[in-house]
């Protein structure tokens, strides 16, 4: 399987199971083993996990795919990517460290645990996931929360407990298992590798667990809407546009 991924990635176009436009289902592998219930659980970013051993013949033809997209909700979710309010938090995220691509598609992969419809792929249940995701992944805590006065608007302050409790409804819906495995991200992205949010690669100076910065909470002050982007001493982001 490993090789026919990395040779429809060669091939730079879609995957084969979404050649066609029609509702038949994409299939993957199953989502994620169950890694624990804590939020502390992180994954790491910078080393690639060691090879499994080969898995026994019969234990891979009893394995059953548990992700099952259609081409309607990939589509409803670039759709949503291509919100006006969501593109700008993109855009104000330069170093891709509130949203990389690893976080975007453990956004989708919450979707379908969570068994959204189409019509639910929105920008709190957008936001809402983003913040779960950062909890699993991330180690610096004051980045997140970016997200309120973007979720919430001004008013963020009164408002963000009541998100908190958004964030822990959709973690007991998925049965706290909010783990998302860096191979299910990547066969998340291969269902449609071209699409630009998957070019949201974090730079090696914001990878891994190491801090960069001096941790202070109070340091930090969410922006939201309507300010430039978050200047990136590390990568020397230029201020301009
Ligand atoms: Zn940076």
């Amino acid at each position: 399987m490993e090789g026919q991924y990395e040779e429809w990635h060669k091939t730079a176009g879609p995957s084969p199971l979404v050649a066609s436009k029609q509702e038949t289902p994409i299939l993957t592998r199953p989502l994620v083993p169950h890694v624990g219930k804590s939020l502390l659980s992180k994954r790491s970013r910078t080393p690639e996990r060691p090879p499994h051993p080969a898995p026994c013949p019969l234990a891979k033809r009893m394995k059953k795919p548990s992700l099952i997209v259609k081409t309607t909700e990939m589509d409803a979710f670039f759709r949503l990517i291509d919100d006006d309010l969501i593109q700008d938090f993109l855009w104000m995220d330069r170093c891709c460290r509130i949203a990389d691509k690893y976080l975007l598609a453990m956004v989708f992969a919450y979707f379908k645990r969570v068994g959204y419809s189409v019509q639910q792929y929105n920008r709190m249940n957008f936001f809402v996931s983003l913040y779960l995701a950062n909890d699993m992944e991330e180690d610096e805590d004051d980045m997140k929360y970016e997200i309120f006065p973007w979720a919430l608007g001004v008013d963020w302050r009164s408002r963000y407990p009541r998100f908190l409790r958004r964030r822990d409804h959709l973690w007991e819906a998925m049965h706290y298992r909010a783990a998302v495995s860096r191979k299910c991200c990547e066969e998340i992205m291969l269902i449609a590798p071209l699409h630009n949010i998957w070019q949201r690669l974090r730079s090696d100076n914001h990878a891994g667990a190491t801090r960069h910065y001096p941790k202070d909470e109070h340091d930090y002050e969410p922006r939201g809407p309507g300010y430039e982007p978050i200047y990136c001493a590390l990568c020397q982001v230029e201020m301009i546009s």
